[in-house]
């Protein structure tokens, strides 16, 4: 574990000469339509600070996209993995299998929502979960129907980027895409056009309805859905919207997928964010901040239905690695030992009050939402709704010249988001929420 000082430093211009260099072999090497939020190169990171190749320190709101919750360099991480490194790197579950991928299931067993029998399958990213979380619901229901919603996003590959909402950069110029993929609305309090307390029975009926006459209940096979939209928006759907569509699937023997890539593993302040309305998924996606940074991915559900693919039906080379494994192991092992649920609580306190004062005196903050540590507020231009993405984007430049990284979202590209590591120090969380104030100030 690298014992970096949990203090920003700024010793050189963001980005400094060093990262510049490597910026310049990078743009000869590396393909284009790979895009980076912020040129500066890494060199060490842990807790709350990502330390670059000159030798700045930055405070980090990012955690590479809700990834490393415990920190970069956890001890317990880095301890299982580096052990688990020098038995053996590979043998593939599939050929030999081995007690890591065993137990990274019955973890996801106790730790997920239900108490009914559940199983797991692994792979190595989100969209990969997601694909076949869409193949066991089919080979469950036999039906081919798949319902996704308005702001959704699951992913890059051809399958998810079907699923997902937003054109740009996702996926303009890439399709065709899969077909049998139907879009629905979702409860977004902050923009339903009678308000946010209808939202949640409105949105629900009007998705419910288009489900039943333009598609027919009985030829939907999943219903997916993130409990808190990510790169959406962070927008979390209001009250009593996840609850009606998760009874309607239910009541049709359609599978009810809950998306938790982002928003599971502590990141809300609860294991998974559909416990909040305790709603209990047939299958959950899950990746992002189950392994403290090394690429692990899962499907969790209803033994019955996990069980329906045929034997040989699902898996792949590497999923499931032995050291993703270990890590998982020892991500879990330090959100249960530092309380990382609680941790995301307080975070969220600390920031929503820090928000809600920059609120009062800048009217381009049109909402503050979100739960745990995925925080996020939506900028508008002054008196209106309408998005305000040159906002966004001059407010992240700002934030990042000071030695902040944050990273934006949103369908209108008008949403500030912060996912700080669940461990960060709470100086250093208010040092960054000092800089957000600033930024303001400047902006
Ligand atoms: C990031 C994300 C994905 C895709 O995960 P990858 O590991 O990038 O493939 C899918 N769904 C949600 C909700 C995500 O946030």
């Amino acid at each position: 574990m690298s014992a970096i000082p949990q203090e920003r430093r700024l010793v050189t211009a963001i980005p400094g000469p060093k990262s510049q260099e490597l910026q310049a072999r990078r743009l000869g090497a590396v393909a284009g339509g790979v895009g980076s939020v912020l040129p500066v190169f890494a060199a060490r990171a842990n807790g709350g600070i990502i330390e670059d190749v000159d030798g700045n320190r930055l405070i980090d709101f990012g955690s590479g996209i809700a990834v490393t919750s415990v920190g970069s360099s956890a001890e317990a991480v880095v301890r299982r993995a580096s052990a688990q490194l020098a038995e053996f790197t590979h043998t593939c579950f599939m050929v030999t299998p081995y007690e890591g991928y065993v137990e990274v299931c019955e973890r996801l067993a106790e730790l997920t929502p239900g108490d009914h029998a559940k199983k797991s399958a692994l792979f190595n990213s989100g969209a990969e979960a997601v694909e076949n979380a869409v193949k066991i619901a089919r080979a469950y229901t036999k039906r081919q129907a798949v319902v996704v919603f308005d702001h959704g996003y699951h992913g890059r590959t051809n399958l998810t980027m079907a699923l997902t909402a937003k054109n740009m950069p996702y996926k303009n110029g890439f399709g065709p895409f899969a077909p049998e993929i139907y879009r629905v609305p979702v409860a977004y309090g902050y923009r339903w056009p009678t308000g946010a307390e209808n939202a949640g029975a409105e949105a629900s009926a009007q998705a419910i309805d288009m489900i039943v006459k333009q598609i027919g209940a009985e030829n939907v096979a999943a219903i997916i859905i993130e409990p808190v939209l990510g790169e959406g928006g962070f927008i979390e759907p209001a009250k009593g919207f996840l609850p009606a569509i998760s009874k309607f699937a239910t009541d049709n023997g359609i599978v009810f997928v809950a998306d938790e890539i982002q928003s599971g593993f502590c990141r809300t302040g609860q294991w998974f964010a559909c416990e909040d309305e305790n709603v209990v998924p047939d299958l959950i996606t899950t990746a992002k901040g189950i392994a403290g940074g090394l690429p692990l991915a899962a499907v969790t559900g209803r033994a019955k239905m996990m069980d329906a693919p045929h034997s040989g039906g699902l898996g792949g080379t590497y999923g499931g690695n032995p050291v993703a494994c270990a890590a998982a192991l020892g991500a879990i092992e330090t959100m249960k030992e530092l309380d990382l649920n609680a941790k995301a609580k307080r975070i969220e306190e600390v920031m929503k009050a820090r928000l809600t004062a920059i609120q009062e005196k800048y009217d381009i903050v049109g909402d503050i939402r979100g739960r745990g540590a995925m925080i996020a507020i939506e900028l508008v231009k002054s008196g209106t709704k309408d998005p305000n993405p040159e906002a966004t984007g001059a407010l992240a430049k700002a934030c990042h010249a000071e030695g902040l990284l944050v990273l934006t979202c949103g369908t209108y590209g008008n949403v500030l988001r912060f996912l700080p590591p669940l461990v960060i120090g709470e100086d250093l969380l208010n040092e960054g929420m000092d800089i957000i104030e600033a930024a303001f100030a400047r902006v």
